[in-house]
């Protein structure tokens, strides 16, 4: 749980960004792809996260933008500060995962996240049909895209058989320290 106040010694201490270096440019929501779709833009997320209110806090941890972000770093190229944005959005998602705040609109995000880290977890490497398999039986979306999957099996893109790595024990320890 958090203080009143203080998730800004937090967000430094665990992603190593000092919020307060934003001077609000908005350069990271210029060049960001996906800003339009989000409820905050990465400079809005700056500037909410620099009240150090834990409601913004909040507010931020339920909000679709952090699970719309790819990760593409396209904001921290571009920033003049080189404020580490999509490091601190993964510290927001895990923060969101573990005091369940996670907003329902992103559920199907989070299904595609957990299918995808379960079929590295269980072969070590990105096993593609169980990828799927795994997010429609999460989702309940079980026709969607079915349309692609004769063309992309034609072209050798979803092997059968799951390609599996030697040493299976060190993802096992990997995952056992990592995953929420
Ligand atoms: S580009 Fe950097 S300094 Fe400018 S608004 Fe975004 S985070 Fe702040
Ligand atoms: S890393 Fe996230 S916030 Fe930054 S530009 Fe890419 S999608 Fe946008």
């Amino acid at each position: 749980m958090h203080e009143k106040k203080g998730y800004i010694a937090e967000i430094k201490s665990k992603t190593g960004v000092n919020v307060n270096r934003c001077y609000q440019c908005g350069k990271c929501s210029a060049g960001c792809a996906v800003a339009e779709e989000m409820d905050y833009p990465p400079s809005r997320v700056m500037r909410l996260l620099q009240t150090n209110d834990v409601e913004n806090f909040n507010q931020l941890l339920g909000s679709e933008s952090i699970w719309l972000c790819v990760s593409c770093q396209n904001c921290l190229t571009r920033c003049p500060m080189e404020i580490d944005i999509p490091h601190l959005m993964d510290f927001m998602r895990e923060k969101a995962i573990k005091e369940k705040k996670v907003i329902k609109k992103a559920n199907h995000i989070l299904s595609f996240h957990r299918a995808f880290l379960d079929s590295v977890q269980y072969t070590g490497r990105l096993y593609e049909i169980g990828l799927i398999a795994d997010y429609k039986v999460r989702t309940f979306n079980l026709i969607q895209d079915m349309d692609v999957a004769p063309q992309m099996f034609l072209k050798g893109k979803l092997p059968l058989i799951p390609e599996l790595v030697e040493d299976k024990k060190q993802i096992q320890t990997i995952f056992s320290k990592t995953k929420i």
